[in-house]
């Protein structure tokens, strides 16, 4: 994740622009197994004062996912926002909390000549995941009709062992004889 540092004692005031590129083994690296495939292109803007430093990280591309329904790969547009604080010269105010969920608030102290904003810029896409994945939800993706096919037959046969379970037969021949 070094290219996520920044080393910021170096940086005027004032705004500075950092991109990066987002794949996969970004995701590896935080051991993310939902996410099975990326591309993203990522933008932070620093912007520098005096006691404070202000990260927007927007994140625009795509995340793959495995779809719930036919169990193929989908890959779903994806637009992030997130925003990090950094106090300088500081210790943690636990007054201070960040109530937003793309925000967060860090505290670095007077010995910090760095900040790594890899973690946040992975925070930035967990709330972009969607609960529920399917092809059949994202535009111009469709779910692979044939997986389907196959996962209904598999469904189908499920149902119809479960209809001559032996033990049905047993009631049904006892039902018989009492009719009788
Ligand atoms: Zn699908």
């Amino acid at each position: 994740m070094e290219e996520f540092d920044i080393e910021f004692v170096k940086l005027k005031n004032g705004i500075h622009r950092f991109e990066y590129q987002i794949n996969r083994s970004f995701f590896d690296f935080f051991k993310n197994q939902e996410i099975i495939a990326a591309d993203v292109q990522v933008l932070a803007v620093l912007n520098k004062l005096d006691n404070m430093i202000q990260v927007d990280i927007d994140g625009l591309g795509t995340l793959g996912f495995t779809c719930d329904r036919c169990l193929g790969g989908v890959n779903y547009p994806v637009k992030s926002q997130f925003k990090v604080i950094y106090h300088l010269n500081s210790v943690e105010n636990k007054t201070d909390e960040a109530t937003e969920v793309n925000l967060d608030i860090m505290y670095l102290s007077g010995s910090q000549f760095k900040l790594n904003i890899g973690e946040s810029v992975y925070q930035s896409f967990l709330s972009t995941i969607p609960f529920v994945k399917r092809c059949d939800d994202v535009e111009g993706q469709q779910c692979n009709e044939e997986m389907l096919e196959r996962l209904d037959s598999l469904e189908d046969s499920k149902e119809s062992s479960n209809e001559t379970d032996p033990r049905w037969e047993e009631l049904k021949k006892l039902l018989n004889k009492k009719e009788k």
